[in-house]
């Protein structure tokens, strides 16, 4: 789980030198859909700017179950820690050319 989800990470950092998500300190990976008590609904993932990126493992391995039709969770949820990573006081801030 821990090489799956840092690949999918790299993937989606691939080509910026010197950005590794310092910012996320937590990754927490629940078997399954998970209830948010925040929002009172189910979450298959999400990203905040404390620095967790949560995800349901369910979701995260169908995502890689059809390479064609646009669904991946973890490249989506990668991709909200990406864009966090860019704009939140880091090491790694302002990256992304404006
Ligand atoms: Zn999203």
């Amino acid at each position: 789980m821990r090489i799956i989800v840092s690949a999918t990470a790299v993937e989606i950092t691939y080509g910026y030198p010197n950005v590794y998500f310092n910012h996320f300190e937590t990754i927490i990976l629940f078997a399954d859909d998970y209830y948010s008590t925040i929002t009172g609904q189910y979450h298959e993932g999400e990203v905040n700017a404390a620095g967790a990126i949560v995800l349901a493992w369910r979701s995260f391995l169908s995502g890689f179950s059809d390479l064609a039709d646009g669904r991946n969770l973890a490249i989506h949820e990668m991709a909200h820690a990406l864009r966090l990573t860019n704009i939140v006081d880091n090491e790694e801030y302002d990256f992304i050319d404006r």
